[in-house]
């Protein structure tokens, strides 16, 4: 722990922010997940993480997570794990075995092949739908005009329970608009979740309804 003591000072100072976000927006500090995304970073820096308290983590990649997670999720029984990078089809097993939220789910196929091994391994993670907000060619997720069509297809045809939506708003533009938006597009399919915001905006996130945001940089350090 002692290699990371930056750790908990950054994650004390994230929570501050995030409560007062909170406050100003009418929420308990609660209603706000804090996602500790700890993607590029040793077992060692999200040990110090959980030392001062910190249960949920995010990580992209599912390879990574299994390099990690498993021991430190045998010790913590109450260590929740989110995937919040792109699924391979083929990694589908593994993932539904490892994470506790797989916020990424971003195709039909995907949603198919979920909704079989959830069935197969009696399992089954939270799931959040991806939505590619800013309509950017090099981005995962639903386009929004095919946002409503897809729940009901997770949820009529597949039977898979969906908690809700994540979005990454475009790099370069305010992201108030693009939260804004994710909000819309989930209440209208009855959706609650919302998992949007990461170091540097999440603030603004919470504004407009996050439920998880996704911070990374702020806590661990650059990457
Ligand atoms: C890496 C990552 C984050 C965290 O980003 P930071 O800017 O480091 O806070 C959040 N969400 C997703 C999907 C990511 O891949």
């Amino acid at each position: 722990m002692t290699d990371f003591p930056h750790i908990a000072d950054n994650l004390a100072e994230v929570r501050r922010h995030l409560d007062a976000a909170a406050k100003a927006d009418g929420r308990l500090a609660e209603a706000v997940t804090l996602v500790a995304v700890s993607k590029m970073h040793p077992a060692e820096a999200v040990a110090a993480a959980i030392a001062v308290g910190q249960r949920v983590f995010g990580e992209n990649r599912v390879q990574e997570a299994q390099g990690k997670f498993p021991a430190l999720k045998a010790q913590y029984p109450d260590l929740e794990l989110h995937l919040i990078g792109p699924l391979q089809s083929n990694k589908v097993p593994e993932a539904v075995a490892l994470f506790d939220v797989i916020e990424s789910v971003d195709r039909e196929k995907l949603a198919r092949a979920l909704a079989g091994e959830m069935q197969k391994q009696k399992r089954a993670p939270r799931l959040f739908i991806q939505v590619n907000i800013g309509e950017e060619p090099q981005k995962a997720g639903i386009a929004p005009t095919e946002i409503d069509a897809f729940v009901k297809l997770c949820r009529d045809e597949l039977a898979l329970k969906i908690d809700g939506l994540m979005c990454i708003p475009p790099a370069d533009k305010h992201p108030a608009p693009y939260f804004a938006l994710l909000r819309e597009m989930a209440r209208r399919n009855g959706l609650t979740q919302l998992s949007m915001g990461m170091s540097g905006d999440f603030e603004t996130a919470i504004q407009f309804g996050a439920t998880h945001v996704r911070i990374g940089t702020a806590i661990f350090g650059a990457r």
